[in-house]
């Protein structure tokens, strides 16, 4: 068996807003190992691109690159529809999922947050203290709800509504709301024999390791409960009542709300909203457009401080897949854990950054992060997924792509830019990066 690849290959796909990576390990002419790392948008360049059009032809791109090789892994980041809808199989994204599955991958590594076992067996967790873990884990089921309550009152919005309002409520509410088909096939697909699944937390095994020899894989994030509080005190702190129905269910009867399987407005028709939920919905349609904003942003930024953070070494270059994670999930991995200085180590010496959150600015932290890459102006490459015009506004300095880091990531280092590629027939919907081991 081969002792380590020869080179490495890695695919940036052009989904709009969202991320697909396809990251290929050659080790000789008839052993490639590939490893796809998310598969999502909410919205792809141009009026006239559908996401049940484009998606399987992103998926069938990377069954041609992958061939009889098939799949080794599939990492999905975090729950945003924009990381893992493309791996739905209702069709909404044309099941592009479904083409995945073919590829038969040996493992499906997601966040701890991600595992079903923490939602129906307590004892089985296999991280944080059983109470705390289920009432977390429940606590994001219950925000993927709210979201789509959200979405649905910026769907018919209220007079005083605005279309900037609108539109950003219903972005974020969309991009938060519950993407059942994709998560099924993404435990299928670590549930099929022979397969492998992996909820991950910093510090843990990744499982990749051992499919990828002369790999290692160190999960930096998230961290889980026992590790942190941060990511939970992000959100006791606000004074909304809304925070103590996430935070166990007392305000509401968190059981008889989350058991009703109710996304309202997932189906465009009208659901039925079941008592428990009903005066919590009427209670939302009496915010003022501003507290809205505020509930799904919060909703918007938990969920992506869940993302796996995986950093790849590979013939002495560092690769870095951060999804989505914020300042909460990072300022964990170097200054909190009892490893940090390792980590700040791993981190000066990166070669490869897949910019987090689209380019935005809470995702790249200037002095935790970006300053540290040693790199910077020596080499450093940097992958961007993104589009303009879908998150955060540039009057409120919170444009996604951030402008300031968008200059810093052109003039500092090789930026490849999902926003160069054109949505067309012709041509590969990928930039391809390849490093060969030296
Ligand atoms: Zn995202």
């Amino acid at each position: 068996m081969a002792k380590g690849p020869k080179s490495i290959e890695i695919r940036t796909y052009q989904v709009g807003f969202g991320d697909c990576f396809l990251l290929s390990f050659i080790y000789g002419d008839k052993d490639n190992r590939h490893v796809l790392i998310d598969f999502g948008t909410t919205g792809l360049p141009g009026r006239t691109a559908k996401p049940s059009v484009h998606m399987p032809k992103i998926a069938n791109h990377v069954l041609s690159v992958c061939g009889a090789d098939g799949l080794t892994a599939v990492v999905a980041t975090h729950r945003h529809a924009d990381h893992i809808n493309g791996f739905g199989t209702d069709g909404k994204t044309g099941k592009s999922g479904s083409i995945i599955a073919s590829l038969k991958p040996k493992l499906v590594v997601q966040p701890w947050t991600e595992d079903p076992a923490a939602r129906k067996d307590a004892k089985k967790a296999t991280t944080g203290s059983p109470r705390s873990r289920k009432s977390f884990v429940a606590g994001l089921a219950a925000m993927n709800d709210v979201a789509g309550m959200i979405a649905r009152i910026a769907k018919n919005p209220p007079p005083w509504m605005s279309a900037s309002l609108q539109k950003e409520l219903t972005f974020l509410g969309m991009d938060n709301i519950a993407n059942k088909s994709a998560i099924e096939n993404l435990i299928g697909m670590g549930r099929r024999k022979g397969a492998k699944a992996v909820f991950a937390h910093h510090g843990s095994q990744s499982g990749l390791d051992k499919l990828l020899p002369g790999v290692k894989v160190h999960v930096l994030g998230p961290p889980d409960l026992t590790q942190t509080e941060k990511i939970r005190k992000q959100r006791s702190r606000d004074p909304d009542q809304f925070w103590h129905l996430i935070s166990g269910g007392s305000a509401v009867s968190g059981k008889n709300f989350l058991s009703t399987g109710f996304v309202a407005g997932s189906n465009g028709k009208n659901p039925k909203v079941p008592p428990s939920a009903r005066w919590f919905r009427d209670r939302l349609e009496r915010l003022n457009g501003q507290q809205l904003l505020e509930i799904v942003r919060t909703l918007d930024q938990q969920m992506n401080n869940t993302s796996l953070i995986l950093l790849f070494e590979v013939f002495g270059k560092k690769l870095l897949f951060p999804g989505d994670a914020q300042i909460e999930n990072w300022s964990y991995a170097f200054e909190d854990a009892p490893d940090a200085k390792k980590t700040q180590g791993l981190l000066a010496a990166v070669d490869v950054y897949k910019v987090g959150h689209h380019g935005s600015l809470n995702a790249t932290p200037k002095q935790g992060l970006w300053e540290r890459f040693s790199k910077r102006d020596k080499g450093l490459k940097t992958l961007l997924s993104t589009m303009p015009g879908k998150h955060g506004s540039s009057r409120s300095h919170t444009e996604v792509p951030r402008s300031t880091l968008l200059k810093e990531l052109e003039t500092r280092s090789a930026l490849q830019n999902t926003m160069s590629l054109k949505i067309s027939d012709k041509g590969d919907p990928c930039h391809v990066l390849r490093i060969k081991a030296s």
